[in-house]
């Protein structure tokens, strides 16, 4: 379908403000760049922190929407992917949400630490609308000459993707921070789309059991379909030290090899450390906004614990491309497409984050597509 000269896009005019449709002038490829006829987009956690004014940073009016997929209608100059074949004009796509990285500061080139490179930016989140389509609640998108470019394989279906979404290379990244050894037993908590991923890249990593921590049921019962063990609800088992003996009483009163948090709640940490065996790993990779100070005994949580705690902030290209190639792999064991709860064409957009911030959908999907008259 090919656009016309204006196209659609879902406006977060500021923190607290309603979702407002625009229109915009269609884009076009700055040399080295593209342009995506939007198929679908996901709106995540983060979406509802923006809507929030929980990040710093953000340049309002943003278009929301960071990981997405769409089909590549034009491109100013060859588009390759990283094996350096041209994508074809109709060729389904997703592409690193993170451009800018400039390959030239101390935290790129000494600390080899990219996600804190300081000139970092991020479509949907540190994009302006007043900029372009930079965001994907939109009919069309402009990629960036350095816009990374993923073709989604053969069979791996656009909503197989956005069942993952960002959750998927965050979880991926997360599992290889855990440095998960074969056999071992982790804990998750959190069940939102990040916790659910870890589910499953834990398994695909060599846990032999995973257990899952958090709620509504909904979101649980997708974690067990998913391969987890067991899950244990925090609005059934309110009291954490209740929750610790969960772990405690499945891992012979050791703890648990691994434990990740995904849960976004400061107070998940010691609780969490509780859960962990002697000389375990704990990695968080679930803080991503400041949800506040907790307290921690250093004494019996970490030292004598002996225990190994690791941040995860972000995700490089090579953890978005390697969690498709195993959604590639394994897309009929896990089925991501069923973490879809419910699509929403651009007019619903405000619906679809009031949705994701109560918890009615697992995950929730725009579909500009749908959108049109
Ligand atoms: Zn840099
Ligand atoms: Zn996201």
């Amino acid at each position: 379908m090919a656009l016309t000269e204006k196209v659609t896009a879902a406006v977060m005019p500021g923190p607290g403000r309603p979702i407002e449709l625009r229109r915009y002038p269609r884009p076009v490829a700055q040399p080295g760049g593209a342009v995506l006829e939007m198929v679908a987009s996901e709106v995540c956690g983060t979406d509802v922190h923006l809507h929030h004014g929980r990040l710093s940073g953000v340049p309002y009016p943003i278009i929301p929407g960071h990981v997405s997929v769409g089909r590549l209608l034009e491109s100013n100059g060859p588009l390759r992917d990283v094996e350096g074949r041209e994508i074809p004009a109709g060729a389904l796509v997703t592409f690193y949400d993170v451009f800018g990285i400039c390959g030239a500061c101390w935290h790129c080139l000494v600390a080899k630490a990219a996600t804190r490179c300081p000139r970092r930016r991020v479509y949907g989140i540190t994009t302006c609308a007043d900029e372009g389509l930079l965001g994907g609640w939109s009919e069309a998108i402009a990629l960036l000459p350095g816009v990374r470019v993923a073709p989604l394989p053969d069979g791996v279906d656009p909503l197989d993707f956005m069942g993952g979404g960002c959750g998927l290379p965050t979880g991926f990244h997360a599992v290889e921070r855990a440095r998960i050894q074969l056999g071992d037993t982790v804990v998750v908590q959190g069940s939102g789309p990040v916790g659910l991923n870890a589910a499953v890249f834990a398994q695909l990593a060599g846990a032999s059991r995973v257990l899952v921590i958090g709620a509504p049921a909904a979101r649980l019962a997708a974690a067990r379909r998913l391969g987890a063990e067991d899950a244990c609800d925090i609005e059934l088992v309110r009291d954490p030290a209740d929750r610790a003996r969960w772990v405690l009483d499945r891992t012979q009163g050791r703890g648990a090899d691994v434990v990740i948090e995904a849960s976004g709640n400061a107070a998940a940490l010691p609780e969490g450390l509780e859960m962990l065996r002697d000389a375990g790993r704990y990695v968080v990779v679930g803080q991503y906004t400041d949800s506040g100070d907790v307290a921690i005994n250093p004494h019996r949580h970490i030292n004598r614990r002996h225990a190994e705690i690791l941040g995860c902030w972000g995700y490089e290209f090579t953890h978005l491309y390697r969690s498709i190639a195993l959604m590639a792999k394994h897309r009929e064991r896990f089925r991501w497409r069923d973490l879809v709860t419910r699509s929403y064409g651009l007019r619903e957009a405000g619906q679809a984050l009031a949705d994701m911030e109560h918890l009615a959908v697992v995950k929730a999907v725009i579909r500009p597509e749908a959108s049109r008259d």
